[in-house]
């Protein structure tokens, strides 16, 4: 592979067939349909990696709030060798995707951006030397699909317009990039800390939650925005996910696109400092008082 790094996102993982790369132009011959002989063969071994705003909408269309969402149909994996959490719908035991019905799936005007591309993916791929990634895309041919039997052809171009998946792309495609850019920019960035994983957990899955801590006090005391883009991050999910985006690149490079208040981060500091002082009192003083009660014991002990 020429380039530094890619990612595969959205085909299934555990698949052992090698993909083919296609690009927009190139046709696809395929067509899923109630009538095919495997209909819903493919989400009774489902394996489904989710992406920001594949959640969105899924617990939009749910009614659910999103840490309700993660809790009743996600289960966690790790995206990468430095634990980024990576999240896929949750199955039963025998593998089978919870919205799959004998007619097919429940949540089909939401299915996520992997649901929408199969038996094709997306492969992202970036050098460390360019800013931008390349676009590219697979085909994957696994036996028990009859789809690929059909006499249907369209361009995978025609094929991501008539799954409706261009739009998850392009709302997806930062966190792509960010995916990417830390995937070859791995060694000199290095290992991220707990707290910016759990930043970019909530943030790119838990959106509800991240609104709550967008929206706290300490939050605002820290970054400058206006009230309109506050009242905006309070009732628009798209917008807050973008303004998640731009906070992960923040944490966890050091791009700093959103204004901090002048002096806050100044004064973060000195609130920390003065929060350990009060720790470290704390500890000298419990530590006095242990010293003091073995004394008295052992005074009680020759007595
Ligand atoms: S979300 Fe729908 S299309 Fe995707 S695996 Fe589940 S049932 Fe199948
Ligand atoms: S044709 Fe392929 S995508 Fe359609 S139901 Fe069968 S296995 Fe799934």
């Amino acid at each position: 592979m020429s380039k530094d790094d890619s990612f595969k996102f959205n085909l299934p993982h555990s698949s052992p067939v090698v993909p083919t790369r296609l690009e927009l132009d190139d046709k696809l011959k395929f067509r899923c349909h109630r009538g095919v002989s495997c209909w819903n063969m493919c989400c009774s071994r489902a394996d489904v990696t989710l992406a920001p705003y594949d959640i969105i909408r899924l617990k939009n269309a749910l009614g659910m709030d999103s840490t309700e969402f993660l809790k009743q149909h996600t289960v966690p994996f790790e995206l990468d060798s430095h634990n980024v959490p990576g999240l896929k719908l949750r199955t039963d035991d025998s593998g089978a995707c919870l919205f799959m019905k004998e007619e097919g799936c429940s949540v089909y005007a939401d299915r996520p951006t992997a649901c929408r591309y199969y038996p094709s993916g997306l492969l992202s791929m970036k050098s460390i030397s360019e800013s931008t990634d390349e676009r590219h895309f697979l085909l994957i041919k696994e036996d028990h699909c009859k789809g690929h039997d059909e006499d249907h052809i369209q361009t995978i171009a025609e094929y991501r317009k008539e799954q409706g998946v261009e739009i998850y792309d392009d709302l997806n495609h930062e966190w792509y990039q960010i995916i990417l850019k830390k995937k070859s920019t791995g060694p000199t960035i290095g290992k991220p800390s707990e707290m910016s994983l759990q930043l970019f957990f909530m943030a790119s899955y838990d959106i509800d939650r991240f609104r709550r801590f967008v929206l706290s006090d300490a939050f605002i005391k820290m970054y400058d925005l206006s009230d309109e883009e506050y009242a905006e991050l309070e009732t628009d999910d798209i917008a807050l996910m973008k303004f998640g985006f731009q906070l992960m690149k923040q944490v966890f490079f050091g791009e700093m696109t959103i204004k901090e208040r002048e002096g806050a981060w100044e004064k973060r500091v000195e609130e920390r400092r003065e929060i350990l002082e009060l720790r470290k009192q704390a500890e000298i003083a419990d530590h006095l008082r242990k010293q003091e009660e073995a004394r008295k014991a052992a005074l009680d002990d020759k007595d």
